[in-house]
């Protein structure tokens, strides 16, 4: 599990933008992100919500931050972690004290309250509010997600869990495999530590295949790849790969053992969880129309979204295009924000 910058094998785009004399603001609702946001920009503002009342000038860049804010840090679960984060940042765009903002949320209310909901809505048109208030202040806005959210349930609204450590463990033994679920970390709540993606690792280089095979057959199961294609399809460090990795259906998770998964933390509710295939399509809107001088992409990422927030020639505004895969902000909603203008050379950020 990664909560701090020790697996970092390169640096980030934030540290590129200070370097370059950049004034660069980071606010995550979770800390464990902020440990990570905060590598190589010693001197900027970066906090997070969760730790607000921790905040000190040396470590944070900005103290007293709850009495700036006027409110207590909030609970680590709840929707207010992530209006928190987004009132951090409309305050410090009035103030005037950072040039490239990013600000992160988190996916508690996605999590436990499905789209059209009263409370997805309203938390929804809450993020809309503050949104709308960065593009009033001048910004240009950016938003995309890492992950989109599924329903994960069953018509009784029982979870549908393939539990995969029991399944391989009932045909090879006990200690044949160990299944990894990179959704779960200590804080978890509102999923049971269940996504869609975990990684195997055996304990003998016999029992790859057979395991593979298995885990290709079970319903439920969208994809089974070996870890040598999974990094080669997914782009991901092969040495950093389980020996298979498992992807499951849109409506379906995979957990490890039963054991280990505490599904009263539900609470009653659905369970809505993310991870897999069904869950790539996410959205990047911006505030600004798109020159259409820019040469288009096709298969845009979420992590273009640097690219097009710092990079759009907005002095040059045609008329509303929409790209494959892009909404133009209409006046509702965003995320990333660059205050006018702002990398001072323009190469390789
Ligand atoms: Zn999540």
């Amino acid at each position: 599990m990664i909560t701090d910058n020790t697996f970092l094998r390169g640096t980030t785009i934030l540290s590129l933008l200070v370097r370059r004399g950049v004034r660069v603001a980071a606010i995550t609702a979770k800390d464990k992100l902020r440990r990570i946001l905060a590598h190589e920009i010693d001197g900027s503002i970066c906090f997070s919500a969760e730790k607000a009342g921790d905040a000190t000038l040396k470590d944070n860049g900005i103290d007293d931050v709850e009495s700036w804010i006027g409110r207590l840090a909030p609970p680590q679960y709840s929707g207010e972690l992530s209006l928190y984060v987004l009132d951090s940042g409309v305050k410090l765009l009035e103030q005037n004290r950072a040039d490239f903002f990013y600000l992160t949320l988190s996916d508690f209310i996605q999590h436990k309250h499905a789209p059209g909901s009263k409370e997805a809505n309203s938390f929804m048109s809450d993020l809309d509010r503050r949104i709308g208030q960065l593009v009033d202040l001048g910004a240009v806005v950016a938003v995309t997600g890492d992950h989109g959210m599924s329903d994960k349930a069953d018509g009784d609204g029982h979870p549908n869990v393939i539990f995969l450590e029991d399944q391989i463990s009932s045909r090879w033994g006990k200690n044949a495999v160990k299944v990894i679920c990179p959704i779960s970390d200590p804080f978890v709540r509102h999923h049971g530590a269940l996504g869609s993606f975990v990684r195997v690792y055996v304990t003998s280089s016999e029992l790859l295949k057979p395991i593979l095979d298995f885990c290709k057959s079970i319903s439920g199961v969208e994809e089974a790849l070996s870890g040598h294609d999974a990094a080669q399809r997914y782009e991901q460090p092969l040495d950093r790969e389980g020996d298979i990795v498992v992807v499951s259906k849109k409506n379906f998770v995979i957990g490890s053992r039963k054991e280990d998964h505490d599904l009263s933390q539900l609470e009653g509710h659905r369970l809505r969880s993310h991870g897999g295939l069904s869950e790539q399509d996410i959205p990047l809107l911006l505030s600004q129309h798109l020159a259409s001088s820019r040469p288009m992409k096709k298969n845009w990422r979420n992590y273009d979204i640097f690219d097009l927030a710092l990079n759009i020639d907005w002095r040059v505004v045609h008329r509303l295009e929409v790209l494959p895969g892009i909404m133009v902000y209409r006046p509702n909603f965003k995320l990333l924000i660059r205050q006018k203008v702002i990398v001072p050379k323009r190469e390789s950020v």
